[in-house]
């Protein structure tokens, strides 16, 4: 029996970027030493406090069917953080509490895609969006940027593919480039929004993962509440990646239809899941801080490790837990590069075209490992680097 043309062509190049992590994860399950920088999963874990509030609230009693679309005060608390982040008039209405980011951004297009519609979304990218956009029956319809425009997509390059379209999505602060969309981009997306009536669908999953500049929101611009939906999550802010909570934000109308999407898919998320997650968000900033603070100390150990090198330009971070390495100063391809670091020294990194082709000759390094072997690893990297053959390019230049 066949499954359904939705999902026979979810994947069309039958390849989901991940073929080096499973290559890494292989050597490791035979027992060779690998050192993972790989994938955003935090080296910290849940904190103990979020975990005895999970545990507290299952002893309470939430451990059976929670309200579908979130809890009244966890939906409250959360229209409250988005609205002291954009200004913009947020209440519990405009909240659906889902299982995680990804289910967010899955509901999204759901909720805004007619089967055969146009979506839109900008290379480099999360692995998983060309996937959903199918997935949701839309067709999906990419805007590639470079490496000259930090990866930040033009007014021009955004006017040329919006004709046609219905929604598109953008993803700030940005895995894998580590760069935050600037004022001015954000509101050449918002014209571009506005004259072709496009929603917007924003991923701001990595909102607290700043380190420098400010990270906003488009819900924030005049005239896009109305058309934004933003998905948040608190598997980065809080480390909680395995219990699948995860936010969308949006106009009330349409996050009364995604209630009832998730009354047919979903069934909401466990009632113990969301009270630890409202204790969590409680605590405030200070909390998130914690998180986040190790990924700000290991950028900065990153950055020594590769000064001077002359076949590694980092691209400068604003953001995120992940660092992208341009590495065509060596004349190889990010995925040659990441196979041959993964053979010589035991180090899996990202190839850059894991995430599309604006990223070819890159690779994305995960700063998920202690301080200590994170900067070694770092200078095993840089070594290794300077033993690769000089591409057309060579000179060190922080760009
Ligand atoms: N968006 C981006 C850009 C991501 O990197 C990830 C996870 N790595 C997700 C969404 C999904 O996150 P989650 O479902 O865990 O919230």
């Amino acid at each position: 029996m066949k499954a359904s043309k939705r999902l026979s062509t979810l994947l069309p190049y039958g390849d989901d970027g991940w073929d080096l992590y499973r290559k890494a994860l292989a050597r490791q399950n035979a027992g060779l030493p690998v050192t993972m920088l790989t994938i955003g999963e935090h080296d910290i874990g849940t904190a103990p406090a979020i975990l005895d509030a999970m545990d507290a609230a299952a002893r309470k009693g939430l451990t059976g069917y929670a309200p579908v679309p979130g809890q009244d005060a966890l939906r409250a608390c959360v229209a409250k953080r988005i609205e002291r982040q954009t200004g913009a008039a947020t209440s519990a209405e405009n909240v659906l509490i889902v299982p995680g980011g990804q289910a967010g951004l899955f509901a999204s297009h759901i909720a805004t895609l007619d089967p055969g519609d146009i979506a839109l979304f900008i290379d480099p990218y999360y692995a998983t969006y060309p996937g959903t956009i199918r997935g949701a029956g839309g067709l999906p319809r990419v805007i590639v940027t470079g490496p000259e425009t930090r990866f930040l997509p033009s007014r021009d390059a955004l006017a040329e593919a919006a004709p046609g379209a219905r929604t598109l999505l953008i993803n700030t602060p940005n895995n894998p480039t580590g760069q935050i969309y600037d004022r001015a981009t954000l509101e050449g997306i918002a014209e571009t929004c506005m004259t072709h009536d496009l929603w917007l669908i924003c991923d701001e999953v990595y909102d607290t993962q700043v380190w420098s500049g400010t990270h906003l929101s488009p819900r924030a611009l005049p005239g896009m509440a109305e058309r934004t939906l933003v998905v948040g999550s608190m598997s980065k802010s809080h480390a909680m990646t395995g219990s699948r909570i995860g936010w969308v934000v949006g106009p009330a109308e349409i996050i009364a239809h995604m209630a009832d999407l998730a009354t047919h898919t979903t069934y909401g998320v466990p009632g113990f899941v969301q009270a630890a997650a409202l204790w969590a968000l409680e605590q405030g900033p200070g909390l998130e801080e914690d998180v986040s603070a190790p990924f700000r100390r290991r950028r900065a150990l990153a950055e020594i490790a590769l000064a001077g090198n002359n076949r590694i330009r980092a691209l400068p971070s604003d953001a995120t837990m992940y660092l992208l390495l341009d590495i065509r100063p060596t004349g190889m391809s990010g995925t040659a590069f990441a196979e041959a670091l993964l053979d010589a020294e035991g180090i899996a990194v990202m190839p850059g075209e894991s995430f599309g082709r604006a990223a070819a000759g890159h690779v994305r390094v995960a700063m998920t490992i202690d301080d200590d072997a994170f900067a070694e690893a770092l200078a095993r990297l840089a070594r290794f680097a300077e033993t690769c053959p000089s591409g057309a390019r060579s000179g060190f230049e922080m760009v």
